[in-house]
């Protein structure tokens, strides 16, 4: 495909996405197709020879579209949103056409020093503490999600509850991990490729209101550990758990880590993006204690997966923890101190130019364009939690502090889960559910950037109605 080529199929395909993203109201959210669906209706062998951007446009339409499921749909409130965006689309385009590898500084120094004052722009828009600023000790990094932010975090754990010995000998002691119940799956894989083994991160117990770690709890198992000769060394706090958006309280949890010197991971992948607004950041009060901390513009921040940002207090126990310098990367840059090689802060040793997603969504979007959107997020889900409230039949699982309402049916768990299937099966809508304390819940998170009010409206008509069949059969 040469320049001319290019330009020519490349208007093709950003007119498709706009007719797409044009067109997505009119979409089932999900695919009604059964399993194997897309599969049949492709060829069983690649083409021999090549076939115009047409030929595959026109498969995207009759074959890929169908089966997919619209993350983008203004109906979609399932799981916690995934957001795009124009600019994002096209930053991440400007990144597939450079094509540049940014694993080390010498590799291609743009990509890493827009990145580092991409990560700075993020640590004011939400005011991190001070010592996450690359102008201090620490410094910030793009990772591909939250689980590697998790993953690294605890590695650079082991290097320091380790003694620096970790690199050399191993897990050759039974290190601990702690997190809340409700922690993320991520935090036991990342536990589980560090070699801890399953039992190595202990669930503690939440506050039965606030579905929030309790302290004391920490306290104990720490304690029980310690006493059993085990290392504690890493504690994970949440603010916003996957399940409920609860908020770990981190000046208990900072302040326990701080005294047995536990590296305190913060894990805000989806709530974090909140802090862009000044009056939703007592969210992430406490931070000060953290070690590190991560969220994923890639949920609630308008940019497409993937996009972590993830810091750290102190970059030289990351950068230690994970750096191998084998000859054919030597150059004198990495060797003057003087600049960042991001292939030490993270797991592979390639990495694309992911920030220039991010830097076109933050010149696009602002600051204020960015508030809009948290605050629209977060209004909607008010006005659906409202509804839920004023009406006897249901409940709130949860408080709300974000996008995401939990609630359900006061009635047994079949016949919330048949209320959930019954919602998404119209294809206007796709919630997904949790379990609170046992109890069958439906989440209903608001994200899409074309979400507006008649669709929370039309997602709780569409509840109502079905509440009466299912209560008055
Ligand atoms: N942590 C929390 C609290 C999450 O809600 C999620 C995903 O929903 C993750 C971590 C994992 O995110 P990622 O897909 O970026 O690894």
């Amino acid at each position: 495909m040469d320049p001319d080529e290019f330009r020519r199929a490349g208007h093709a395909v950003v007119d498709w996405i706009a007719d797409y993203w044009a067109t997505l109201e009119q979409r089932p959210v999900v695919s009604a197709d059964p399993p194997g669906t897309v599969a049949a209706a492709l060829p069983a062998a690649p083409p021999t020879v090549g076939e115009p951007v047409e030929a595959v446009l026109a498969d995207l339409d009759a074959v890929v579209v169908p089966g997919l499921t619209h993350w983008q749909h203004p109906g979609f409130f399932g799981y916690f949103p995934a957001n795009t965006s124009g600019p994002s689309v096209l930053g991440d385009l400007v990144s597939s056409g450079l094509g540049v590898q940014g694993m080390l500084w010498a590799t291609s120094p743009a990509c890493t020093e827009l990145e580092t004052v991409l990560l700075d722009w993020l640590a004011q828009l939400l005011d991190l503490p001070q010592r996450f600023r690359s102008s201090s000790r620490g410094g910030g990094v793009i990772q591909d999600s939250a689980s590697s932010a998790t993953l690294v975090a605890t590695l650079a754990a082991l290097h320091r509850a380790s003694g620096g010995r970790w690199r050399e000998v191993g897990v050759d002691r039974r290190y601990r991990a702690y997190t809340s119940a409700h922690g993320h799956s991520s935090i036991e894989k990342a536990v589980r490729i560090a070699g801890l083994g399953t039992d190595g991160v202990r669930p503690i117990e939440v506050d039965p209101v606030t579905q929030a770690l309790r302290p004391a709890a920490l306290r104990a198992a720490i304690e029980a550990d310690r006493a059993a000769g085990d290392v504690p060394a890493i504690v994970v706090a949440t603010i916003g758990t996957t399940s409920t958006t609860a908020i770990d309280p981190l000046p208990e949890i900072g302040a326990i880590c701080a005294e047995y010197g536990i590296w305190l991971h913060v894990d805000a992948a989806y709530a974090g993006s909140a802090a862009v607004c000044p009056e939703l950041r007592w969210s992430h009060a406490g931070l000060e204690y953290a070690d590190s901390y991560c969220f994923d513009p890639h949920k609630w921040l308008l940019t497409g997966f993937d996009c972590d940002a993830f810091w750290v207090a102190d970059r030289s126990e990351l950068i230690e923890a994970l750096t191998v310098m084998p000859e054919f990367l030597r150059n004198a840059a990495t060797e003057s101190g003087a600049v960042i090689d991001y292939r030490d802060w993270q797991v592979p040793l390639g990495r694309r130019f992911r920030a220039l997603k991010l830097w076109f969504v933050l010149r696009w979007y602002g600051v204020q364009g960015l508030r809009a959107h948290i605050r629209s997020g977060v209004a909607l889900a008010a006005r659906f939690a409202d509804r839920v409230r004023s009406d006897d039949r249901f409940e709130l699982a949860a408080a709300h502090p974000f996008a995401l309402v939990c609630f359900r049916l006061r009635a047994d768990n079949d016949t919330n889960a048949e209320l959930l299937a019954r919602v998404n099966r119209t294809g206007r809508v796709h919630l997904t559910h949790t379990r609170v304390a046992g109890r069958y819940t439906l989440r209903l998170a608001v994200g899409s950037p074309q979400t507006a009010e008649r669709h929370v409206d039309e997602a709780w008509t569409l509840l109502t109605d079905a509440a009466k069949d299912l209560l008055n059969p």
